[in-house]
């Protein structure tokens, strides 16, 4: 049997649903508020944490302080969403000592201080570690700025250096226009012209090459063949647990390397025979192309901006086809896109 090893995970993603305020162009995870409110159990989060324990490791400064990339962060779609829930999520993450804890939130609750600062103390107490207010175009759309503002300085009052603004950028930008309100993305561009999504960071995966594939150069699918992604689906980086138990490696949204709730069948090697996309993936992007084909599939006429876009259209149609193939889940995930 062929088997992909996985080493176990360093810092990770408790995704609590895929349910979001936002419906942002550039969602790496397709969220919105028109997926089903499927919240992750609570036995199923003391599950995940309890076996993550141990495993998941500190921040560079030690394990009361928060950095993107160590730790373990609650996040969605947006947790905000389920208040109580999470709660709940940080109190046992508490319980079973996981370091380095903050939760990732498009502020879209914080519409006076009253409320963001009693909630982000009542968090606090119950034991996360931090938090990460999220600031781009995109979420602009939806979230005035006044409510991004609020919960960065509300967030840096009650966490200090655990209040972490990504990206600063573009509050620093936002701030320096003047922006008010929620913003069209088009108005957004004209207001700061182009060359401003130099600074963004757009990983031309998830929902975004479809959304804006305009803004990129458009390839043949034979570009991208070279591509294996085992490296990238294995990284012991950031990798996220999703509500349904879904093990997701190198933010591949939709590909799960098996059950969470048997992190230990996981890290014993993923049996590939009975995973014939996420074999294609790990060998030669060519290999899904020509699984592919042979469920006619068809080429996007314009092209693609990237192998993740070439990879999710292959996926996408696969999954309308069959739900046979158990490495793309959820498979929800695909409708959303
Ligand atoms: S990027 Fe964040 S705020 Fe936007 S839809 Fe996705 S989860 Fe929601
Ligand atoms: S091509 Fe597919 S498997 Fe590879 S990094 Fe992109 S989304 Fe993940």
């Amino acid at each position: 049997m062929r088997k992909l090893p996985v080493p176990e995970p360093v810092s990770a993603g408790l995704v609590l649903s895929y349910k979001c305020s936002s419906d942002c162009k550039h969602c790496m995870y397709a969220c919105s508020p028109k997926w089903n409110a499927d919240w992750i159990r609570e036995a199923d989060v003391r599950r995940f944490l309890s076996q993550l324990s141990g495993r998941i490791k500190p921040a560079p400064y030690g394990p009361d302080t928060i950095d993107l990339n160590s730790g373990l962060h609650f996040t969605g779609g947006e947790p905000f969403l389920n208040f109580e829930l999470l709660l709940r999520a940080v109190e046992i993450a508490r319980e079973v000592d996981i370091p380095s804890t903050f939760v990732e939130t498009n502020c879209f609750w914080c519409a006076n201080d009253d409320v963001t600062e009693a909630r982000l103390r009542q968090l606090k107490e119950t034991g996360l570690g931090g938090i990460m207010v999220s600031v781009n175009p995109f979420i602009l759309e939806s979230v005035p700025f006044e409510r991004t503002e609020r919960a960065a300085r509300i967030g840096r009052d009650v966490f200090g250096r655990n209040a972490i603004v990504y990206q600063n950028f573009f509050y620093r930008q936002f701030t320096g226009l003047g922006v008010t309100g929620a913003l069209t993305f088009e108005s957004y561009l004209e207001k700061a012209g182009m060359e401003a999504l130099g600074y963004a960071e757009l990983i031309p995966m998830g929902r975004l090459p479809f959304k804006l594939s305009h803004l990129f150069a458009r390839h043949r699918p034979e570009v991208f063949f070279d591509q294996s992604c085992d490296a990238r689906l294995t990284s012991p980086h950031h990798i996220h647990v999703d509500n349904y138990g879904n093990y997701i490696g190198g933010f591949c949204a939709g590909i799960s390397l098996g059950d969470a709730h048997d992190l230990e069948s996981i890290f014993e090697g993923v049996d590939l025979d009975g995973r014939p996309i996420l074999l294609a993936l790990t060998t030669r992007m060519e290999k899904l192309y020509k699984l592919a084909k042979e469920s006619a599939y068809e080429d996007l006429s314009d092209g693609y901006v990237s192998a993740c876009h070439l990879c999710l259209d292959i996926r996408r149609h696969l999954v309308r086809q069959t739900d046979q193939f158990e490495e793309l889940r959820p498979t929800q995930f695909y409708s959303h896109i």
